[in-house]
């Protein structure tokens, strides 16, 4: 089956096809929710709601699934390239010795 990557995770830089992006759906490689502001187009940080878009609804956390209606997956993710959160490594640290 071909599977189209339109997207990249914003954790790991994974790549993402559109069956990837389900409301509830994680990252095959990470296991981090995909819908997410850090996986969004319109993702960016400084601007009110950290967001390109001024109508969207606000997201505290921008690292989990949301349901807003401007997501857009996005190939190169704002966040990328930025070091992951403290409680993103301790995770990812956990993950090691499971
Ligand atoms: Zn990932």
């Amino acid at each position: 089956m071909h599977t189209e990557i339109v997207g990249t995770c914003w954790y790991r830089g994974a790549g993402l096809d559109q069956s990837d992006y389900g409301r509830e759906t994680c990252c095959m490689a990470c296991g981090k929710p995909t819908r997410v502001c850090r996986n969004c187009r319109h993702h960016a940080s400084g601007r009110p709601n950290d967001c390109l878009k001024p109508l969207a609804e606000r997201v505290l956390d921008k690292t989990r699934a949301n349901f807003c209606e401007h997501f857009e997956s996005s190939l190169t993710p704002a966040a990328a390239g930025t070091s992951p959160a403290p409680e993103d490594l301790a995770r990812a640290a956990q993950d090691l010795f499971k």
